[in-house]
């Protein structure tokens, strides 16, 4: 048991297999990889009963939502919902205003909240960082952000809580660091991506979230759990599941980031604390990437901007958001754990709103729902505009899905109009299918319950 029980909590556990083949008798060896495996098996079966939680009114169900196409996972309503009413409410795993907005003091970077110019004066002001200044709408979101990812990214500050001790840095370490942050910010402001910055926070979320469980494991007593009403800290809480269990389960987009990205990252992290720079590797920070640039939303209330820069990338390099309203009139992005299960439709059930005049989403029922019904939303603006025919929207909007999410929509408002279009609109129309069916293959699902689940299936486990 002592054996198992260090395997488990080993931070290189690959490691301790490689010496435990060398030094334990083999079927001891044995018996302790016969519970390593049941006990990931559990792991990864049970997520689906955790997550995502009642109070969120939606399972995560397996269906097949276009004919022909393998089934795949979808969010369903638990119970009815009148056109109009919210289904649910989310908060971002991490958000990044767009890259013309970061620094410039009227949005905050925390929650995306806009803040009055006439109030910006009297905001707190972080002072500990000279790489990335950001704004802040409240004491709440500077420490929020803080604790998340600005100290550990773009601060001198100790990247260890002090409840862990550790020796002062010496003073070229911290200009090291002082310089990987500076390079790492120039970068981001320069690129005017927000890919890298969704992904900086996200890693920096999740060191952030190991260093917190040593410090639970070493003085339980004085962190005693929280009790906010959060179900990302309240699945973190029980130590189940992660953030990184979140994530592995998302689909994304097949991804080759720039290699300098990665090292500026990689170079942040190693001068904040050697070591730290585990957390990603070349092909990890790919899938990262593609993973925020799959399930990413665009966020934007009140009609959302106008006043976006036209993008100057290549086209098919302009970054694509979840959003009916248009990426252009967004002031920023963020990924949710449970919305990311949303799938599309150009007639969709659902849509997102952002009332509350930050990034926090809900869910509005576009028409009435029944138990069972599956929720779809548009990822980009489906509304067929005043100088369109119909098939004009519909080769717009497919066009900007294939080339945002890399496939063909089969949705039956795609298929009906598919249907009644001349033989000389779908010879018009068939190069874009070549083209959406081309980038199709590249999308991967990488939800291992399901792969668990198959392979269960396989072996005859019901693990209904
Ligand atoms: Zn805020
Ligand atoms: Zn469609």
């Amino acid at each position: 048991m002592s054996f198992f029980r260090a395997l488990r909590v080993y931070p290189s556990p690959v490691e301790l297999i490689v010496i435990y083949e060398k030094t334990i008798i083999e079927p001891v060896f044995k018996l302790i990889m016969d519970l390593t495996q049941l006990d990931v098996k559990h792991r990864i079966e049970a997520y689906y009963d955790f997550f995502p939680p009642k109070r969120m009114n939606v399972s995560i169900e397996v269906r097949e939502t276009t004919p022909g196409q393998p089934a795949r996972q979808v969010l369903v309503v638990n119970k009815d919902f009148a056109a109009g009413e919210v289904i649910y409410k989310e908060l971002p795993v991490v958000t990044a205003l767009d890259a013309d907005l970061q620094t410039k003091g009227t949005y905050c970077s925390q929650c995306l909240r806009a803040i009055k110019p006439e109030l910006s004066l009297q905001l707190p002001k972080d002072t500990s960082t000279t790489a990335f200044h950001l704004t802040y709408c409240s004491k709440a979101c500077m420490l929020a952000s803080k604790k998340q990812s600005q100290s550990l990214l773009f601060t001198l500050d100790p990247p260890l809580p002090p409840e862990i001790p550790s020796a002062p840095p010496a003073p070229v370490a911290q200009e090291a660091r002082r310089e990987a942050q500076t390079k790492f910010a120039d970068y981001i402001k320069k690129s005017g991506k927000s890919v890298p910055l969704l992904v900086a926070r996200f890693i920096a979320r999740q060191v952030q979230g190991e260093t917190q469980k040593l410090v639970q494991a070493t003085s339980p007593s004085a962190h005693p759990p929280s009790t906010e009403d959060d179900y990302t800290d309240a699945e973190s809480r029980s130590e189940k599941y992660v953030l990184a269990d979140h994530l592995e389960r998302l689909r994304y987009l097949e991804m080759v980031p720039s290699k300098e990205e990665t090292d500026l990252l990689v170079s942040v992290l190693r001068t904040a604390l050697p070591g730290l720079e585990e957390f990603i590797t070349t092909e990890k920070y790919a899938t990262l990437s593609g993973k925020m640039a799959y399930n990413a939303f665009g966020v934007s209330y009140g009609g959302g901007r106008n006043d976006k820069p036209e993008p100057t990338f290549r086209p098919e390099d302009v970054e694509k958001t979840r959003t009916p309203y248009g990426t252009q009139r967004q002031i920023g992005s963020a990924l949710y754990t449970l919305s990311s299960y949303l799938t599309h439709s150009c007639k969709p059930s659902a849509r997102p709103s952002f009332a509350s005049g930050t990034a926090e989403i809900s869910i509005i029922a576009d028409k009435d729902l029944k138990k069972g019904d599956v929720l779809t939303i548009a990822f980009v603006d489906v509304t067929q505009h005043t100088d369109e025919s119909v098939v004009e929207c519909r080769r717009r909007r497919r066009f900007e899905l294939a080339r945002g999410w890399r496939f063909s929509c089969g949705c039956e408002r795609c298929v009906e109009e598919g249907n009644t279009m001349t033989v000389e609109e779908k010879a018009n129309s068939s190069d874009d299918q070549k083209d959406e069916s081309k980038v199709e293959d590249a999308v991967k699902n990488y939800a291992r319950g399901q792969a668990a689940a198959a392979q269960a299936e396989e072996q005859g486990i019901n693990i209904d």
